[in-house]
């Protein structure tokens, strides 16, 4: 592993350095929220935020996704993915790139968002403040080593020790006034990213294998309709969460009739037609209840994927619970509940 060492006051020449270069992306205030965005000056940057609207997965896996425009004469490809710098990513939104990354590879390669993936660089940050209804801890997801192709640790007045990961690290410090990080600089990063715990006022009681393993028995827990009877099935839940990859095709044709476009959307399991299939001339619905979405959802984070990811499909951030008109989203007291009984 190597280490360098940033000064506060070397930051905004180094960020304004990369905005020259390439495009930018980072953290910025809007109104009393964060949202990852591309940064004009380095001014904008706010690595102070506890975490933002959306996770950065809308930069390889956009909202809404062009995949292929057809006509006559055959189809072709839209993937165009452009070189960005995504600066100060928190450890469990690193974690949940590191998910996609894996699931979106996953036998079929999916070049649509792995194309963007490859073109972006990765710069973590330490969590400075944690967002009210976050439980990272809780789901390991506190630490990254691997994910990233810089990280930056704050580490008071004095400024940034920056751990090199990648040849797409490397290739940033060309932009930076970086020096040798001193034992005591080293030290002081050791402690804020190891020696920190019991940050999350939001606890899982349990270890996710635990949880996992109750979770999965507990399939006709009363618990299901009791939370999904004040659920609007409006999918915001689904929509903010980092780890959530499902989405919708369609094709949108133009006026000839003969071209168009094929695009993708992102896609919820609370929403009503998402389960929705046609058969034989009619629809069938195999999640037509409410409860079965809420159940699903919470399957799907806790004990479903493990399987696949070594562990829970949710990193805590605690997006979604933030996001759910009507507060019942939030992971945490419904696992818990679960485990109690
Ligand atoms: S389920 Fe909620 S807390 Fe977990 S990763 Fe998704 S948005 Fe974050
Ligand atoms: S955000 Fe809340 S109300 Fe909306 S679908 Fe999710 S759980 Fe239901």
């Amino acid at each position: 592993m190597r280490l360098l060492f940033l000064q506060k006051e070397e930051l905004e020449p180094f960020v304004s350095r990369l905005i020259a270069w390439q495009e930018v992306v980072g953290p910025k205030a809007k109104k009393n929220r964060f949202v990852f965005d591309k940064l004009e000056s380095p001014a904008e940057l706010r690595l102070d935020y506890d975490t933002t609207i959306l996770p950065p997965k809308k930069y390889f896996f956009q909202p809404q996704q062009d995949l292929i425009r057809f006509s006559p004469e055959g189809f072709t490809g839209c993937i165009e993915p452009k070189p960005r710098i995504i600066f100060g990513v928190h450890p469990y939104d690193i974690k949940a790139i590191s998910m996609l990354d894996y699931l979106f590879s996953d036998g079929k390669k999916d070049w649509n968002y792995l194309a963007n993936r490859q073109a972006a660089t990765i710069v973590g940050i330490n969590v400075h403040q944690v967002f009210k209804t976050a439980f990272f801890e809780s789901m390991g997801a506190s630490i990254v080593t691997k994910g990233y192709d810089l990280f930056l640790t704050d580490i008071g007045e004095e400024g940034f020790v920056v751990e090199v990961a990648t040849d797409k690290g490397e290739a940033l410090l060309a932009y930076g006034h970086f020096t040798q990080v001193t034992p005591d600089q080293a030290q002081k990063r050791r402690k804020i990213l190891y020696g920190q715990s019991d940050r999350c006022s939001q606890k899982l009681f349990n270890l996710p294998e635990e949880v996992s393993e109750k979770v999965a028995l507990s399939f006709y827990h009363p618990i299901w309709e009791e939370m999904a009877s004040r659920c609007f099935s409006c999918g915001a839940c689904n929509l903010v969460c980092p780890t959530c990859y499902c989405f919708d095709v369609q094709d949108m044709w133009n006026l000839d009739q003969e071209s168009g476009i094929r695009f993708r959307t992102w896609d919820g399991c609370l929403t009503e037609d998402f389960a929705k299939v046609t058969v034989q001339g009619g629809t069938e619905n195999f999640r037509q209840d409410r409860s079965s979405r809420y159940r699903h959802r919470i399957m799907r984070k806790a004990v479903y994927l493990n399987s696949k990811l070594g562990g829970p499909a949710c990193v805590g951030c605690g997006r979604c619970a933030s996001a759910c008109p009507a507060d019942l989203a939030n992971p945490v007291p419904v696992l818990n509940k679960i485990m109690e009984g």
